[in-house]
């Protein structure tokens, strides 16, 4: 009962978008809480291989940052404003940062004000995965990456044009590369 009193007013705010001021986090806690990249201790980590991961909860405990356990595995939500992720603009790709699946280009981000990173779009069908969610006494949808089934947020149509739905997505579960990066990689494999 404690657990859902402390629950419930995250799972509301992330529901009914509620804009605080006071709830904006300046610090970077987050963005300062590992030097390592998703792909190091990640053996099922790729951008490329679209194989189906199926991994035990044990295992994923195993190879995952605690955090990302905890939102990816037992479907937690990250303190609203605390990703580093939320107002950033770069041009890139967002990949799911337990399985390296991509799942949104930046091109699909908008500012909800929200306090989580917001996408209109997935990258593709087969990105995600949807199911209801009834939990909180809220009916809500539920989205997952379509790779590993790890849970990444949920998806309400309050969102803008063109498709009109708002993917509330928690930071720590994404694995952001800016574009150039990937451009670099690419020319100086030609070389
Ligand atoms: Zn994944």
């Amino acid at each position: 009962m404690i657990r859902l009193l402390i629950l419930l007013p995250l799972a509301l705010s992330l529901q009914f978008c509620t804009y605080s001021q006071s709830n904006k986090k300046t610090s970077m806690d987050s963005a300062n809480k590992t030097t390592d990249t998703p792909e190091s201790n990640n053996p099922v980590y790729s951008n490329t291989d679209s194989t189906k991961v199926n991994l035990s909860e044990a295992e994923w405990k195993k190879i995952l940052p605690a955090d990302v356990y905890n939102v990816a595995r037992q479907k937690g939500t990250e303190r609203a404003w605390s990703s580093p992720l939320e107002n950033i603009k770069d041009k890139g790709t967002y990949y799911c940062a337990v399985c390296g699946n991509a799942l949104f280009v930046s091109d699909t981000k908008f500012e909800s004000g929200c306090g989580w990173p917001s996408f209109y779009q997935p990258v593709s069908k087969g990105s995600i995965i949807y199911q209801p969610d009834n939990t909180y006494g809220m009916s809500r949808t539920e989205v997952m990456c379509g790779r590993c089934k790890s849970h990444l947020g949920h998806v309400f149509d309050d969102g803008p044009p063109p498709t009109g739905l708002r993917y509330c997505i928690n930071g720590v579960v994404l694995d952001f590369k800016k574009a150039q990066e990937a451009e670099k990689k690419y020319s100086a494999k030609k070389d």
